[in-house]
């Protein structure tokens, strides 16, 4: 069965349902003061923007003292006259334009198209911008093995429950594996980043960007996925296997994203 999703969207409260226009992107953006809406605080707070082109009803990240939280603007003005030290500014946009083809498999939907729903894009969807400038520092033991008997996935019992826990709950709300690289995003109470090496059917370099020495049940639940998908899409799609690049994103996080904002949706799902 092929059908297309092509409809406008319904808001999802009184505040989305405010007047909306398309959205323009646009290498310099008129900058404006926003107010930026968080619900969860119950507050409030005006914004400097330059960076975005913002309207009523985007889902944007800011510095100060809500960093890290996801706020909704309400309101944008283009007349003010401020001193650019008493405000802080809008760092990021949740970017929720999608468009492109997708199949469902379980509880998620999987592209074969890398420019559909990118990693960099879904992860607006639930973790702020990355604005800490220290490096990261990785290593690997080169411990690998196979996606397809995780017998040999070396993982102390306690944190296989747990992260088979956050796997049934779908808490992997997106994966993507580009030629071998892989990346997951595990969105617990907070939302975890994974990456892994994806190649020849083994998995190795898997890491965390959570405090948990060892495996931890973030890692297990994102493999639990990949498995899952991948052996639905062996049913279902067996030639997608052969793909450079596949993501997949969680159905509800999708609803809430991809369908509840101001651009028309242009999906198509088989
Ligand atoms: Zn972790």
């Amino acid at each position: 069965m092929k059908f297309t999703v092509g409809f406008q969207t319904q808001p999802l409260n009184p505040m989305q349902s405010m007047p909306r226009q398309p959205v323009t992107r646009s290498n310099h953006p008129c900058p404006c003061l926003v107010a930026v809406q968080f619900p969860h605080r119950n507050l409030t707070c005006t914004y400097f923007n330059d960076r975005f082109e913002l309207h009523p009803g985007d889902r944007v990240y800011v510095e100060g003292k809500l960093e890290g939280h996801m706020g909704q603007v309400t309101h944008v003005d283009y007349n003010f006259k401020i001193k650019l030290s008493q405000y802080k500014k809008v760092i990021g946009m949740v970017e929720t334009r999608v468009k492109g083809r997708f199949i469902a498999v379980g509880n998620h939907l999987l592209t074969r198209d890398a420019h559909t729903l990118p990693y960099e894009q879904a992860r607006t969807w639930f973790l702020p911008p990355d604005t800490d400038e220290e490096p990261y520092v990785s290593y690997s033991d080169g411990e690998h093995f196979p996606l397809r008997d995780l017998t040999q996935f070396n993982v102390d019992p306690e944190v296989a429950q747990e992260g088979h826990e956050i796997y049934m709950e779908d808490q992997v709300v997106y994966w993507e594996v580009d030629h071998t690289k892989g990346r997951a995003i595990v969105n617990t109470l907070q939302p975890y980043e994974i990456e892994f090496t994806y190649q020849d059917g083994q998995i190795s370099n898997l890491t965390c960007g959570c405090y948990h020495a060892g495996v931890c049940m973030h890692r297990v639940a994102a493999i639990l996925q990949l498995r899952e998908s991948l052996s639905l899409l062996e049913q279902n799609k067996p030639e997608w296997l052969n793909e450079e690049y596949l993501a997949a994103v969680e159905k509800d996080a999708f609803v809430e994203f991809a369908m509840h904002n101001q651009h028309p949706v242009n999906v198509t799902l088989e």
